[in-house]
């Protein structure tokens, strides 16, 4: 109720003039009002009150739509709406679709100019007017920053941002310490993204929350804007559609447009999840799945889109009788598809004309795999296809039906050391190094005015939720693999800028000592099942105690096991109920997202944290009510490499780095 005020009203009616202020509260519902005005300002959001100016910004040119949601007295309807910018009419069409989430007045309107720039450097003031069929009238102020690019020096041809999903500093600590020690009190050799000269603290706070979804936390790099927490590319409306809200344009395509640069988005989750996302799809629902990678198709010629790796592919299968649950058909030869019309995408006729947007369709039955192929791109399915592919055509890997299998996992298939990789039914994963040499070489090879190329290491988020640690860490180090494959490419192509960061932290991860026991007494305490007497006392070791665990490195850059005498041991502080015997999980917990979930194989995995280290009976009571860890309001740790790197520094808000990448990239850098 708190917005209800923040516009001025000028009625003929004269009942109104005489109830006040605080009488047009109690009656609002009948208010002619504008409830929402998009980009978001301060301004708008406390009726003129605050002059913090905290407000949308943009580089000159960015696109972006203006929106109002507008509430009429009773009875009447909104007949027009203009937008204003600096006091003057903003040209082209404003579209008046009725606002249909629930609670709203009737014949409440959604007012909406598609497209906007501005390339004019400073804070302009934006309004809207707007008119009812009484011819009452109603305006609200609010404002938007444009940010000057300066012509500094040479540009940043290439940028590669290296996204550790989740990642903050204990699980940076923990990668260092698993990977290759500590001795006499330093790093015995560093991790790859510890070499990156430059280092920022970053934070990560959405549109909506001090703590952001993995959504908001990749797009706000790539727009320069705060979005809410599910939503991607977009503000918050009052419409109920997934794919109408006002949008704001992505670093790919406004580098794509202006420079024909070329998109790369890798990930080890499945292609449609939030991080991927949030490289080059608008909608408000992160779960529209269908949607989601329609989009990357139909809208590549937007984006640039070259090269798109990951697992997901029940998504591009086609689900020709719109079967809703990816498990409803697996007794009568169902293919894995995940496709269905309420996760599908259709846009108004206004977006459309206003972006260039593609109109999608319910159309569950289509055969994604066949329309990227049939436009020249090369289809992968397994590491082998992927390291024959050749460079010279656009890349779809898709390495798994949903989330890819995590690199504990892949590097145990590779070593025949467990069959997990086979219980999913994917036994020839590549490692994300892998993936992100490849995706180096095809956009090298096709990008003649550079590439945008966002590589995620997914699971260190998902398996930091699920509190398993080794699990998290391992994927950790496969992301700093990674990293030092980037690094090696910026090494050898001066104009390139890495960036490694994180979308936020997850679980509150921190490592908090060692143990003090080796591996066989440790798995005697657990069997005496007596809980913390065994399992905690005697066994995690604090300060002094804590000693340094000393993994060993096999050929392949993993550790030769993660069950060593004298382990690391980590903690949660954004914790759910879990129980704890410190040893390394044999299988990960179930996966909600893989079709075949709730048949054997998959179905003798752990539901839960409470259904997994039992014997030992040394459960750890979680501070959440839920049935994983959660993610924090902590700061991030930024690394930067490369030209356009010195633009970095400080605490910045994440929204802050885009407009350090974009200087790079039109203006350049010393
Ligand atoms: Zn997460």
């Amino acid at each position: 109720m708190r917005i209800r005020t923040k516009n001025l009203k000028i009625t003929a009616c004269s009942w109104l003039a005489a109830l006040g202020a605080t009488s047009l509260l109690a009656s609002d519902a009948s208010a002619l009002i504008v409830s929402r005005l998009t980009p978001p300002s301060e301004l708008f959001a406390t009726n003129g009150a605050s002059a913090t100016p905290i407000i949308a910004r943009f580089i000159p040119y960015q696109r972006f739509d203006l929106q109002a949601t507008i509430r009429p007295d009773a009875a009447q309807t909104i007949t027009s709406a203009t937008f204003l910018v600096d006091g003057v009419v903003v040209p082209g069409s404003v579209t008046l679709a009725p606002a249909t989430v629930a609670g709203l007045p009737a014949n409440t309107v959604v007012a909406t100019l598609r497209a906007y720039s501005n390339a004019t450097v400073g804070v302009h003031a934006l309004s809207v007017q707007a008119v009812q069929s009484d011819a009452a009238t109603v305006a609200a102020n609010g404002n938007f920053e444009v940010v000057a690019i300066s012509n500094l020096g040479r540009r940043t041809k290439n940028i590669i941002i290296m996204l550790g999903d989740g990642m903050g500093s204990g699980h940076r600590a923990a990668a260092r310490i698993m990977q290759n020690g500590i001795a006499q009190g330093k790093a015995r050799t560093r991790l790859a993204m510890d070499t990156f000269p430059v280092s920022a603290n970053v934070t990560t706070a959405s549109l909506n929350s001090i703590v952001t979804d993995s959504s908001p936390g990749m797009q706000n790099y790539v727009t320069g804007n705060k979005s809410a927490n599910n939503q991607e590319g977009v503000w918050p409306d009052d419409t109920t559609a997934n794919f109408d809200n006002p949008r704001f344009e992505y670093m790919s395509e406004y580098l794509a447009r202006t420079q024909g640069k070329k998109l790369g988005v890798v990930t080890t989750s499945d292609v449609f999840d939030a991080t991927p996302a949030s490289m080059a799809i608008h909608t408000q629902n992160r779960g529209a799945g269908t949607g989601i990678v329609d989009q990357y198709f139909d809208d590549r010629g937007q984006t640039g889109l070259t090269v798109l790796m990951g697992g997901g592919r029940k998504w591009f299968l086609p689900n020709p009788t719109n079967c809703p649950d990816v498990d409803c058909g697996t007794a009568t030869g169902f293919n894995g598809s995940a496709r269905a019309n309420s996760t599908d995408y259709t846009l108004p006729a206004d977006l459309i004309a206003g972006w260039g947007s593609s109109a999608g369709a319910l159309d569950p039955a289509r055969d994604l795999l066949s329309d990227f192929q049939g436009v020249g791109w090369s289809y992968a399915a397994t590491e082998n296809d992927m390291a024959t592919a050749p460079n010279s055509q656009p890349l779809l890997g898709l390495f798994a039906l949903s989330n890819m299998n995590i690199a504990l996992d892949k590097i145990n298939g590779r070593r025949a050391a467990s069959t997990i990789v086979d219980d999913y039914g994917f036994p020839d994963q590549p490692m994300l190094d892998e993936m992100t040499a490849k995706a180096l070489s095809v956009l090298d090879a096709q990008s003649p005015n550079g590439f945008v190329l966002m590589v995620e290491g997914a699971s260190i988020d998902k398996q930091a939720h699920n509190m398993d640690t080794e699990r998290f860490v391992l994927d950790t180090i496969e992301l700093d693999r990674s990293i030092a494959v980037a690094k090696q490419y910026a090494a050898t192509h001066p104009d390139t800028l890495v960036i490694v960061t994180a979308d936020h932290e997850c679980a509150g991860v921190a490592v908090i000592g060692g143990s003090q026991v080796t591996d066989a007494a440790l798995q005697t305490r657990i069997a005496t099942g007596i809980g913390a007497a065994q399992v905690r006392s005697g066994v995690v070791g604090t300060y002094d105690a804590a000693g340094f665990p000393r993994y060993t490195l096999a050929a392949d850059g993993y550790p030769t096991t993660t069950d060593i005498d004298y382990r690391m041991l980590i903690g949660y502080a954004a914790n759910a109920d879990r129980f704890e015997d410190w040893r390394t999980n044999p299988q990960p917990l179930r996966d909600s997202q893989q079709p075949g979930n709730a048949v054997a194989p998959l179905t003798s995995y752990p539901a839960g944290p409470l259904n997994r280290d039992v014997i030992g009976n040394f459960q750890v009571t979680g501070q959440i009510a839920d049935a994983v860890a959660a993610h924090t309001a902590n700061d991030i740790p930024l690394s930067a490499y490369g030209r356009g790197s010195s633009l970095i520094g400080g605490t910045m808000d994440n929204t802050d780095v885009f407009f350090s990448i974009m200087q790079a990239a039109i203006g350049g850098a010393k």
